[in-house]
């Protein structure tokens, strides 16, 4: 027996969803993506949506509709994947970290505020931050806001765990407190479109940036152009963008997924409530809830307790994979990585996420786990911190 850590749910509605889009005149960004757009706009309570061919792509888009550039700096957390920082380095900025709160794993925001306070007093303030909502909880997202108007900063949402999740009591994905968020669909994620993410803003240019961005930079939009087109087949490009695009193949499977959406992250819910309940005896740190939010939970991240155990997580985690829990690690501190060690980061720096990384282990969480992989899962966990 071989348990995932994550894993899809492929119904026959998707594909049969596919397979109408492979018999219909469009294959690559055609009607499918903007219906799939518009559906999760509404879904978020968003007023725009641009679908990309991932939340990387995403990611590095949104930092060059908010401008971000050489000399500027992006903020974010270290325990995330290292998408949600790289995006700074794509457009030529510089990249630093603000430590987690030990008791949420999400950016802390007092550490944020005196950051902020001393980058002001230096002239070093970051341009963009990108708040992470970790395995899908969300982040202190009103707190983190306040900040971002004071010192004039832009915030990007990185919701690729959160999808399908709420702050208070609106969903994740209705920028109320940032400037763009970013979903992603691929497989391991709440819904996929295969490779996939999206862009949501309520801000109509940003919108038309990234729309642009994500295609070469070209417009269509007469409005746009410089001078009146030269014919119908006229175009402009306007920025340097990329190719970016979402294929209709991909946004159909997209579409039919987020039919799911609310079922899949109930399912998360229910399995979460059940290691709660039978991890809660074991020395282990369960995750803790925002009591403003309800998670997407993407993950489930368990964390050995210290003071309980003298168990090595490796240990554990080696034992665990022997049994066929496919467990994994959610994150290696992005400034350990050798090409941001490179850049003058350290073992030290951020001693929070540090201290997350050394404790941490992912046990299974996905909508089409059964209650005796559960019990699997749980049996092997005692037995391995035994
Ligand atoms: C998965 C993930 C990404 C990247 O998503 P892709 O769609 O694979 O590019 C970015 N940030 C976080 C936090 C993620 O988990």
């Amino acid at each position: 027996m071989t348990i995932p850590y994550g894993r899809q749910d492929i119904t026959q509605a998707d594909i049969d969803a596919v397979v109408r889009v492979l018999k219909s005149d469009f294959l690559t960004q055609g009607p499918v993506v903007e219906e799939f757009e518009r559906a999760v706009a509404d879904y978020a309570h968003a007023s725009f949506a641009v679908a990309m061919n991932s939340a990387t792509s995403a990611l590095h888009v949104a930092c060059l509709a908010l401008g971000l550039g050489e000399g500027d700096w992006l903020w974010t957390t270290p325990i995330t994947f290292v998408a949600s920082a790289n995006c700074g380095l794509y457009c030529g900025a510089r990249v630093d970290f603000v430590d987690i709160d030990p008791a949420t794993t999400n950016i802390c925001v007092a550490a944020l505020e005196a950051k902020l306070k001393t980058a002001s007093l230096n002239g070093l303030l970051p341009k963009v931050i990108v708040v992470v909502h970790l395995s899908g909880m969300p982040s202190a997202m009103k707190e983190i806001h306040q900040l971002a108007q004071q010192y004039g900063v832009r915030l990007i949402e990185d919701a690729s765990h959160a999808i399908g999740g709420r702050y208070l009591d609106h969903p994740i994905g209705n920028c109320a407190f940032s400037d763009i968020t970013v979903f992603s669909f691929h497989p391991v994620k709440i819904i996929t479109s295969g490779e996939g993410g999206m862009a949501l803003t309520n801000n109509a240019s940003l919108a038309k940036s990234m729309m642009q961005l994500r295609s070469h930079g070209i417009s269509r939009e007469p409005d746009d152009m410089t001078h009146v087109p030269d014919g119908p087949w006229y175009y402009q490009q306007l920025q340097l963008g990329y190719n970016y695009r979402l294929t209709d193949i991909q946004a159909a499977l997209g579409l039919s997924q987020l039919d799911r959406i609310d079922l899949y992250v109930a399912a998360r819910h229910r399995i979460a409530a059940e290691y709660n309940k039978q991890l809660a005896d074991l020395p282990l740190i369960l995750p803790t809830h925002n009591p403003d939010g309800y998670s997407g939970l993407h993950l489930y991240v368990v964390r050995l307790d210290p003071a309980q155990t003298r168990r090595s997580r490796l240990d554990v985690f080696n034992e665990l994979r022997e049994n066929g829990i496919g467990v994994n690690l959610h994150y290696i501190p992005v400034h350990l990585q050798p090409y941001y060690r490179s850049m003058g980061f350290a073992n030290g720096d951020f001693p929070n996420a540090e201290n997350y990384y050394e404790q941490a282990i992912t046990i299974p969480m996905f909508p089409g786990l059964t209650a005796e992989n559960i019990e699997y899962v749980v049996t092997s966990m005692r037995q391995a911190l035994n």
